[in-house]
C-alpha cells in the first residue's frame, strides 16, 4: 500500500489539495480532523466541556465513531448517525481543537486511521500524520501558507457561503488555532524531518494539486501499489 501523509496547520488548504489529488490518483482520501469534530460533537452533544479530560476521558467508551466511503466522499459515522454536515460548524471546529490535546483521545482514533491505511492506499491529511500516525508514509508534505492568505481564504468562503465575516476576528482565530495545534504537549503540529515543505501562499488550487502530484511522481519513482 502507499500513503500519502499531508500535514499542516488550519486553512492551509490541506483538505481540497489532498480530495483532489486523492481522485487523481485513485487513493482514498481520509480527513482525520473529522474524527476529531466527531469525537467533538458527542462531548457537545453530553453537554460536557470539550477541553475537561477527566470528564471526557470516562465517556470516550460511549463513543463509536467510523469512516464510510459512497461515490468516493468521506462520511462520517458517530454512534450510528451520519454527522458529515453536522460536525462542520464553527462550535464543532472548537470542540475539536479542545479534545484533540487529550492524549486518551489520540490513542482512541490512532487505530483507526492506521487500520485504513493498511488496507488502503491513502491521502490522509491532519496534524500529525507524517509524525506520528504514518512515520513510515511513502510521501509525506508540510502544507501551508502565510496566516494572512489562509485567513484571507477561510474570510471568502464564508462570505460566498453568506456568513457574516470579519477578517481581523478570522485572522486572530486562526493565529489561536496555529498556536494550539503547535503548542500542546501530545503530537504538536510540527513538520517532520523528512516531508516536503509545500507553501501555497501564491499558488492556485489547480496549481496547488499538480505540485502535489508532482512530488508524488517524483517520490515514488511513478510506482504506485
Ligand atoms: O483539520 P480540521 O480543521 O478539521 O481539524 C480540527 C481539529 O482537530 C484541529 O484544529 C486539530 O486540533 C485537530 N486535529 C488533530 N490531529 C489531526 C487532525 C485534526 O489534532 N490529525
Amino acid at each position: 500500500m502507499t500513503a500519502i501523509a499531508i500535514d499542516g496547520p488550519a486553512g492551509a488548504g490541506k483538505s481540497t489539495i489532498a480530495r483532489k489529488a486523492a481522485q487523481k490518483l485513485g487513493f482514498l482520501y481520509v480527513d482525520t480532523g473529522a474524527l476529531y469534530r466527531a469525537v467533538g460533537l458527542f462531548m457537545l452533544q453530553q453537554g460536557v466541556d470539550p477541553g475537561d479530560a477527566h470528564t471526557v476521558i470516562p465517556l470516550l467508551k460511549s463513543v463509536s465513531v467510523s469512516l464510510e466511503y459512497r461515490e468516493g466522499e468521506q462520511r462520517v459515522i458517530l454512534c450510528g448517525e451520519d454527522v458529515s454536515d453536522k460536525i462542520r460548524t464553527d462550535d464543532v471546529s472548537l470542540a475539536a481543537s479542545r479534545v484533540s490535546p487529550i492524549p486518551e483521545v489520540r490513542s482512541f482514533l490512532f487505530s483507526l486511521q492506521q487500520d485504513i491505511a493498511k488496507a488502503n492506499n491513502v491521502v490522509m491529511d491532519g496534524r500529525d500524520i507524517g509524525t506520528v500516525v504514518l512515520p513510515d508514509a511513502q510521501v509525506k508534505i508540510f502544507l501551508t501558507a502565510s496566516a494572512e492568505e489562509r485567513a484571507r481564504r477561510r474570510y471568502f468562503q464564508l462570505i460566498h457561503s453568506g456568513v457574516k465575516a470579519n477578517y481581523g476576528d478570522v485572522l486572530q482565530d486562526l493565529k489561536q488555532r496555529d498556536y494550539n495545534d503547535t503548542h500542546r504537549a501530545v503530537s504538536p503540529l510540527k513538520r517532520a524531518d523528512d516531508a516536503v515543505l509545500m507553501d501555497t501562499t501564491k499558488d492556485s488550487l489547480g496549481q496547488s494539486v499538480a505540485r502535489l502530484i508532482r512530488i508524488v511522481e517524483q517520490k515514488t519513482g511513478g510506482k504506485i501499489s
